[in-house]
């Protein structure tokens, strides 16, 4: 028999390339193979994201671009699904736009692939194409029939929930994904046993807001009651988070990540502005105050965490003490690192309806943001210099130059074999470069 092959195309976060691997997970099923080639695939998936103006435009001109392979070959079949499907209407702009796509399937749907595919191949006897489906109702039930095809050895990614209840006024998530719904926490708690087992040294929990994981159960789970039950998994592997918000995240989960070897000295904790009016603007629920407390809790228990950060410029009203009291908040907490971005309104959220400022402003803010923040990676880099630390090797991109991330998250690129993908090593940091670390595999 002919060979199939399957093409996914992933936009956006983490939590879209861990679902691609759902999906990819029902394709191997059905018998596909994995191509990076789309003109080889028999089935092309874009798993999309609209969480800013850019990406969409991106994900529409990488669409159009699929209209001369469905050309070429009619039986090929175009799903895409995704964020981006489930907004207000989108599926059929997406589906007038571009007719030449096969199947839109939404955020909860994606567990239907098969099911639709086949729907697909039957209805095309009938000459009868074109398969929508979307899911609004806000809390879609969680599925759990899909078993992820997972390449990222030796990283895994775990979603401890879907959805978000939070509505921070720039935000099109809980629009897209629907509100909080948690996962069981002993199906959770297999799915990590059976990755520490199965070998896999880096495990990351996924969810829009992991602090309030459990508040929408009634058996007294929470995320510290979660993390507890991960903290007694025997074996050497190590855990990570995100995303926390700075409304929910409590000492007891910042002591518990102290105290637990396996739990990395890693939190990545967005602020987005440093101004308490934007904050308040936003909707985010907290002030300087209670993310500096966080902050220093942090540092109390983690003397050496990685803190890391999401920062947006030009929320509207944001004036220039608005950001000035951004770039003192960088100054003061020192962030490893920071996601930085320009505020783009997205259709149908709060902010989209407030006065924008101008684009020139924010582009100028976000070049002295990004500014300030490289500088301060770069010296808490050099602090590094010198130092042995242990990495866990995750890839070989060049033949004998492996690369990996230190407990606290910073990349670090050595010479070495590619048998040593998956093992933990001792590296020590000769160089600091801006992206990465650059060091020298040492015994003991
Ligand atoms: S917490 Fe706010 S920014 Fe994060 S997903 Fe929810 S609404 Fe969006």
């Amino acid at each position: 028999m002919e060979n199939k092959y399957y093409y996914i195309e992933t936009f956006g976060c983490q939590m879209n390339v861990h679902e691609s691997e759902k999906l990819a997970g029902i394709l191997v099923k059905m018998g596909y193979a994995e191509t990076k080639e789309r003109a080889q695939a028999h089935v092309i998936v874009f798993n999309t994201c609209c969480i800013r103006d850019t990406a969409e435009k991106k994900i529409f001109g990488n669409i159009g671009e699929l209209k001369i392979l469905k050309r070429q070959d009619k039986s090929r079949i175009i799903v895409i699904v995704g964020c981006m499907t489930q907004q207000e209407g989108m599926a059929e702009v997406i589906a007038t736009k571009f007719p030449f796509v096969d199947i839109i399937l939404g955020t909860s749907n994606i567990h239907l692939l098969e099911q639709k595919i086949v729907e697909l191949e039957e209805r095309r006897h009938r000459k009868r194409g074109k398969i929508i489906d979307i899911d609004t109702n806000e809390k879609p039930a969680v599925n759990e029939d899909t078993i992820p095809y997972r390449t990222s050895y030796p990283n895994a990614w775990v979603n401890i929930m879907y959805g978000c209840n939070n509505f921070c006024s720039y935000c099109i998530v809980p629009f897209v994904r629907g509100r909080e719904r948690s996962r069981d926490p002993e199906v959770i708690l297999e799915e990590v046993q059976s990755l520490v087992k199965a070998g896999y040294k880096e495990i990351t929990l996924l969810g829009q807001n992991v602090d309030s994981y459990g508040s929408d159960r009634n058996d007294g789970v929470n995320f510290y009651t979660l993390l507890q039950k991960i903290a007694k998994i025997e074996g050497k592997f190590r855990l990570r988070f995100m995303t926390s918000h700075p409304k929910d995240l409590s000492e007891e989960v910042i002591k518990l990540i102290a105290e637990t070897p396996n739990f990395c000295n890693n939190i990545h904790l967005p602020v987005q502005a440093g101004s308490d009016a934007i904050l308040k603007a936003m909707n985010r629920h907290y002030d300087r105050e209670r993310y500096f407390y966080l902050i220093d809790l942090i540092k109390k228990y983690m003397p050496n965490c990685g803190i890391t950060s999401d920062i947006m410029v030009g929320f509207p009203g944001e004036t220039e003490e608005d950001f000035l009291d951004t770039l003192d908040l960088v100054e003061k907490v020192r962030y490893h690192n920071a996601f930085t971005f320009i505020y783009s309104p997205r259709k149908g959220t709060v902010a989209a309806k407030m006065e924008q400022i101008p684009y020139a402003i924010k582009s100028e803010r976000i070049g002295r943001l990004i500014a300030l923040q490289n500088k301060i990676t770069l010296e808490i880099s050099q602090e590094y210099v010198g130092k042995v630390m242990e990495v866990l090797v995750e890839d070989a991109p060049k033949p004998n130059m492996l690369c990996g991330r230190t407990d606290c998250g910073r990349l670090v690129n050595f010479a070495g074999n590619k048998e040593l993908v998956g093992q933990f090593v001792n590296v020590r940091i000769d160089k600091n470069k801006a992206s990465a670390l650059i060091g020298e595999i040492v015994n003991g």
